[in-house]
């Protein structure tokens, strides 16, 4: 089971726990009735959604309700970092798992999508 940590609670919970809100760190626009339609698809629609290195939103609903941000790997399905709503972008160059970003950029192309091969069990075949 994934766990993840709410920076609130201070503990590591169950991801059934917690729900997923989107890219972090998306700026509204300070007067978003002047903008043009490109810019408002631009700012609602418009996600960079990278393999590897992302920043999101999460909420904490079946625990404090609160919403707060993590660094997670997209292709390890790791959680590097969680931290309170507000707090600053975290560099990508201080977090450190599985060698770095760094490593993540030089993945060979046949690790990317690597997933743990599923056991599987010959009980009850005929
Ligand atoms: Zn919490």
């Amino acid at each position: 089971m994934l766990l993840i940590r709410c920076p609130y609670c201070e503990e590591e919970r169950p991801e059934l726990e917690f729900r997923n809100a989107g890219e972090a760190h998306i700026a509204r626009p300070t007067d978003i009735a002047s903008i043009s339609d490109e810019d408002f698809e631009k700012f609602f629609f418009i996600r960079s959604n990278p393999k590897g290195l992302v920043f999101e939103r999460w909420r904490h609903v079946h625990g404090c309700a609160r919403f707060f941000n993590a660094a997670r790997d997209t292709v390890s399905d790791k959680f590097l970092l969680t931290y309170k709503a507000g707090e600053p972008k975290p560099d990508a160059s201080t977090l450190h798992a599985e060698g770095g970003p760094a490593a993540w950029a030089n993945r060979p192309p046949d690790q990317l999508n690597e997933k743990p091969k599923a056991k599987r069990s010959t009980k009850g075949e005929a």
